[in-house]
Parts: C-alpha cells; structure tokens; sequence
C-alpha cells in the first residue's frame, strides 16, 4: 500500500498529476480542496463554512480539514493506498495525518513536492481563472494571498517530512508526461 502527499504551491500542478496517478497506481484520490467545492455546489453547512475562506484565499481552520479527511479515510479504507492533494497544509494537519493513518495500521510512504517559480504560478493561476469558475483563480490579490500563505503556513510542512527522511523534490516545469515520469520513478521506489 503506497500514501503518497503530493506537494507544492497553488498552480504546482497537483491537480493534474494526481490524475494520471490514480490512473496508474489504482490510488484514492483526497483533495481537501475538491472535497470542498463538492460541498459548496451541494450547498452543506461544510461548504457554507469553507468559502468565506476559501474566496478570500486564507485556510480553513485545521479542525474542519482534519474532520474532514477522516471521515474520507474511514470510509475508503479498504483500497490501494491515498493521494493526498492539498493536504496538509499546515504542520497541525500532518501530526494529524500521521495519527489518523497510524489508527487504521498505514502510514505516510513519501512527499513529492513539485517545484515551480512563482512567476509561473501566478501565470497558471490566471489562465485556469479563465475556465475554472473558481473565484480564488480570478483575481490578483486573492492568487497573491494563496501564494503568501503556502509559503508562511504551508512550506514548514515540507520540513516535517524532510525530517523522516519522506521527502522528495521534483522540477514541475516542463512537458506534464515528463514531470508524471519523474514522479512515477520516485513511487515506484516507496
Ligand atoms: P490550490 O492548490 O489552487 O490553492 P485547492 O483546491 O487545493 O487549490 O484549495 C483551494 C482552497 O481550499 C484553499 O485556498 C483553501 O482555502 C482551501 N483548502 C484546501 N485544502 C485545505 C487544507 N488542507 N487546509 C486548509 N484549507 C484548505
């Protein structure tokens, strides 16, 4: 059983990546962030919640992630192993992750973190923005607050991994078939 953390800023490509990986390796795809656009268009209290957050760019509070993520864990137990996209954000969220994989006997096997300059992100963002009816994806300052955020909250979580020796960077410019290939090296070694 491969857990796999896919990494990086918003507009790394996490998205697009963990696609083709579940494709591959048969694993359960966990976006917290698809997780929550799911419940907006369903209207839930959860959604109500996430989207004063989510609109301005911030986090939502680590105890409805982490609610969250485990009742999607618990419910999907029974399969090849996790992809964990956008999640976790914050260092709260990874001792969390490692508890709530440890009470179902897993584990984390590794984090690929896909590396991109900021420039490109931001350009990304902007050109998804056209297509992705997202409102975080439309407007300069909220894509400027995303990034402000991964790096003040969210970079420290590279270190947590770094310091189990889980953690490997990879260049997420280029051809996506390349950037998949360099990836899929480093799973196939978990
Ligand atoms: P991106 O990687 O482009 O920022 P996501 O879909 O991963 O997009 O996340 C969109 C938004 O959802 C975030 O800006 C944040 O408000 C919220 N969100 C998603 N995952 C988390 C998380 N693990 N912790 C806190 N907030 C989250």
């Amino acid at each position: 059983m491969r857990n796999i953390v896919l990494f990086g800023p918003p507009g790394a490509g996490k998205g697009t990546q963990s696609e083709k990986l579940i494709e591959k390796y048969g694993l359960t795809h966990l976006s917290t962030g698809d997780l929550f656009r799911k419940h907006l268009g369903e209207g839930t209290e959860l959604g109500t919640l996430a989207k004063k957050y989510m609109d301005e760019g911030h986090l939502v509070p680590d105890q409805v992630v982490i609610s969250m993520v485990e009742d999607k864990i618990s419910n999907s137990k029974h399969c090849e192993g996790f992809i964990f996209d956008g999640f976790p954000r914050t260092t709260a969220q990874a001792e969390a992750l490692d508890r709530m994989l440890k009470n179902h006997g897993m584990a984390i096997s590794g984090m690929i973190a896909l590396d991109v300059p900021q420039e490109i992100l931001k350009e990304r963002i902007k050109e998804r923005g056209k297509t992705s009816n997202r409102a975080d994806d439309q407007n300069e300052e909220k894509i400027n607050t995303r990034i402000k955020v991964y790096l003040d909250e969210t970079l420290p979580v590279a270190n947590y991994y770094e310091e189990q020796g889980k953690f490997k960077k990879i260049n997420g410019v280029g051809e996506i078939d390349e950037i998949f290939k360099e990836i899929s090296v480093t799973i196939d070694s978990y």
